[in-house]
């Protein structure tokens, strides 16, 4: 299952997969399935393995709460981690020490039969076991005694050395069409032109650069056939219409406001705030040169008095008959067919996102109006300004989801849906913001101080506990 609040199981549908080539039986409960339908399925059927998968933070903690009730119970069977956010040393650490049986984190579909058949085994499971244990135990033990060790700025320094740009000789770009606009039902034949296919093979597990893949010694002939099978679904997708387009953006006056939050304003009066985005700030240690980044560096700070503007902007791809062509398949367990059409909903959701991206900075904003790069150029990101998301690492708190949705009525527009966890729902969907400082550039915020989460927590209106939950994976 995946677990309550998350919504991906793209991954978790190809252990699946793998594990019933192996005769495994596998009982998939979907997504955002509670701790209890989990346990008392595992216990009407059965089950000799639980697997549990989450891509968003809030789930490496449920997956905590489901060792905990697995204890509770009494339960006996093995429990199974993955999913992208989850790690070794985050099983070890948070998940293992619940529950006195078998933990393991399985890093990728190709690990899941070894595991699940070793844990099966009479003769290997007893010695498998107790060889996680001591690696857990041994990476619990190094977790505890690298506090000090780790050397980070406080958060004052950090800002100090933020990135800095010389107000008095840069002018922002002005947006040409600001405001609110939305695209239904927005062409998929166009769309498609900018699917950076190289995610595509990495979901299946297949490494290596498109479209040099298709021609790669070792995998090359299984990308061929993946590849040719993905492109005939494309053209029923976009001939038959099986998915819907839809999505807004919205171009708003912004200023930097306490050095990391930024505030987006409803017009250019800038008195009445729509939204403050709360950003987080490196403070690992570094060269001097380089700066201590904060997305917030790249728009004007309100004591500068300049204007400056921000973008944002939600779209998916999972609209229209996307439920019931995935139920057709599933219904005839077509299981390869079922994640083939929802990793190309993803594929179109982020080439959708590229596209719209393409058209701010051309139109919408302006200020790369005579941009003239190929397709190629596009999906390699070879343009000025980019569109950091909540949830990846440069700004990894998903909760700001929820006031971005409502500066752009995003479930309004576009029928997204945020769930408790804030995972957009349907999955195929990305939102986020827009930038256009010509500097501007992705970067991994990583490990933060104990400052930095007591001022966030006060910035956002959050007790201590609440920020520790959402900044887990951040917390040094
Ligand atoms: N072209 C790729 C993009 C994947 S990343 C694809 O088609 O899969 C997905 C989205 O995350 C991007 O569109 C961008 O909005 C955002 N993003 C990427 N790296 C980021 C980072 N370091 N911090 C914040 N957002 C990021």
């Amino acid at each position: 299952a995946t677990v309550k609040g998350d919504v991906h199981d793209i991954g978790k549908n190809i252990v699946g997969v793998v594990l019933q080539c192996n005769n495994f039986e596998v009982i998939d409960l979907g997504v955002m399935v509670p701790a209890d339908k989990i346990l008392d399925t595992a216990d009407e059927v059965g089950a000799d393995i639980i697997g549990l998968s989450g891509l968003i933070t809030p789930s490496l903690e449920e997956m905590t709460n489901v060792a905990k009730e697995m204890q509770r119970r009494g339960m006996k069977q093995p429990l199974l981690i993955g999913g992208a956010t989850t790690s070794r040393a985050h099983t070890a650490v948070k998940i293992e020490p619940n529950y006195e049986n078998p933990v393991v984190w399985v890093p990728d579909a190709s690990r899941a039969v070894g595991v699940a058949s070793t844990l099966l085994s009479r003769d290997l499971r007893e010695a498998y076991v107790a060889e996680v244990k001591t690696d857990y135990a041994r990476i619990r033990e190094q977790h505890a005694g690298r506090g000090e060790a780790r050397k980070l700025l406080s958060l004052e320094t950090a800002r100090e050395r933020g990135f800095k740009t010389d107000w008095n000789t840069y002018a922002p770009p002005v947006p040409k069409q600001p405001g609110i606009h939305v695209f239904r039902d927005y062409d998929l034949a166009e769309i498609a032109k900018t699917i950076d296919w190289t995610p595509f093979f990495q979901t299946w597990e297949l490494a290596g650069r498109y479209p040099k893949i298709l021609d790669d010694e070792v995998v090359g002939e299984e990308a061929r056939k993946l590849f040719a099978d993905a492109q005939a679904m494309l053209q029923k997708i976009i001939g038959e219409k099986w998915l819907s387009a839809n999505g807004v953006i919205g171009l708003f006056p912004a200023n930097t406001v306490n050095a990391d939050d930024i505030e987006i304003y409803a017009d250019e009066s800038r008195t009445d705030t729509l939204m403050t985005w709360h950003n987080l700030r490196q403070q690992m240690e570094k060269p001097l040169d380089r700066p201590n980044m904060c997305l917030a560096d790249f728009v004007a700070p309100r004591e500068t008095g300049m204007k400056d503007y921000l973008g944002a902007f939600a779209v998916t791809a999972g609209g229209g008959r996307f439920d019931e062509k995935l139920a057709e398949f599933e219904k005839a367990h077509d299981d390869y067919n079922a994640i083939l059409f929802k990793a190309l909903a993803d594929r179109l959701a982020e080439a959708f996102a590229e596209k719209l991206h393409q058209q701010v900075r051309t139109g919408f904003w302006g200020y790369a109006a005579d941009e003239n790069l190929s397709n190629e150029q596009v999906i390699n990101e070879e343009y000025r300004g980019i569109r950091p998301a909540p949830g990846y690492p440069a700004c990894p708190e998903h909760t700001e989801k929820g006031p971005l949705f409502d500066l752009l009525h995003a479930t309004e527009n576009t029928g997204l849906i945020l769930t408790e966890s804030f995972a957009m729902w349907p999955a195929a969907a990305v939102s986020g913001f827009y930038f256009s400082h010509p500097k501007s550039a992705y970067f991994a915020v990583a490990k933060i101080g104990r400052d930095q989460l007591e001022d966030y927590a006060r910035r956002k209106g959050w007790d201590i506990a609440t920020a520790e939950k959402w900044l887990a994976p951040n917390l040094a």
